[in-house]
């Protein structure tokens, strides 16, 4: 799920009243500022082309970009609210490169006696973008978002 404020900074939105945003809408060739951008209950995220693209064709615009743009350690730690270092030294997270793109590889020891470690690779700020690696570095399981309603990118 990607948050209102993720949302904000992804399309580098500006503030237009005290709870609305507005940026170029991801899903039309925008050269003004189309998309209205509100927070709802829960957190949710309500999105508003005034140029007519539909929900749906907004959001996966979005879930394209998010998914484009990688993530690096810096970025995780200030999603987390957990310093860097600490994330290395404690965690042992590593920023990694996965097919070109940035990424960051979070270790799991599996067993009581330690022997085996896995590495979960997160590839966006997306919590859903996230798989687990094999010992040979290959995919062997991916959960991707699919069927959150619109308001909950
Ligand atoms: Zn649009």
């Amino acid at each position: 799920m990607i948050s209102f404020a993720q949302t904000v900074e992804l399309l580098h939105a500006t503030k237009s009243t005290d709870e609305q945003f507005s940026a170029r809408c991801p899903a039309h060739n925008d050269a003004n500022p189309s998309l209205s951008i509100g927070q709802g209950e829960d957190g949710k995220v309500l999105l508003h082309c005034h140029a007519g693209c539909p929900f749906e064709k907004v959001k996966d615009a979005i879930h394209r970009r998010v998914l484009e743009q990688g993530l690096r350690l810096s970025e995780y730690s200030a999603m987390k609210g957990l310093p860097v270092d600490y994330l290395q030294t404690e965690w042992r997270l590593q920023d990694i490169t996965w097919q070109g793109r940035p990424a960051v590889a979070l270790p799991y020891i599996e067993g009581a006696s330690g022997g085996t470690i896995r590495r979960k690779i997160r590839l966006s700020k997306d919590s859903h973008d996230m798989f687990w690696e094999d010992g040979a570095g290959a995919r062997i399981h991916i959960q991707r978002f699919e069927s959150h309603p619109l308001r909950h990118i």
